[in-house]
């Protein structure tokens, strides 16, 4: 999926305010590029949770979708890579939209800080079953 910069950016502006604690929001997409970005309350602010506001997730979920665009999903994770947790992948309600990810530092399994730059990845959950989808920051 393709990231206009600004998008990036607005995500990891958002989880800079609030690290520790983990942000949330969603995405609109059209035709596999992002276009647009809604913060969404995390209702159960934590450095290692999130649950979106349910009135702020379906009144957002309501526009992006008036909009015409597809619905993404994001949240940052502060200590750990910019991978779905074991929390993320049974809580994945939507199989067919991108659930994104973002964390300020490179990772390691072990939760390791390896880099300094940002990451920010997207993937599918189904069922259980995840996939990567690939991510290209457009300037
Ligand atoms: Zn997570």
């Amino acid at each position: 999926m393709e990231i206009p910069s600004e998008f990036r950016d607005a995500m990891l502006e958002h989880a800079a305010e609030d690290h520790p604690n983990e942000v949330c929001g969603m995405l609109g997409v059209l035709g596999g590029k992002v276009v647009a970005h809604y913060r969404i309350k995390n209702a159960h602010p934590s450095p290692y949770r999130y649950e979106m506001d349910p009135k702020e997730h379906f009144v957002t979920l309501r526009e992006v979708e008036d909009a015409g665009w597809e619905p993404a999903f994001y949240h940052s994770h502060s200590h750990s890579p910019a991978a779905p947790s074991d929390t993320d992948i049974r809580l994945a309600a939507y199989p067919t939209n991108f659930y994104l990810i973002v964390s300020p530092h490179r990772f390691d399994g072990n939760s390791q800080q390896i880099g300094e730059e940002p990451q920010v990845r997207a993937f599918l959950i189904d069922e259980g079953e995840v996939t990567e989808e690939s991510v290209v920051v457009t300037a």
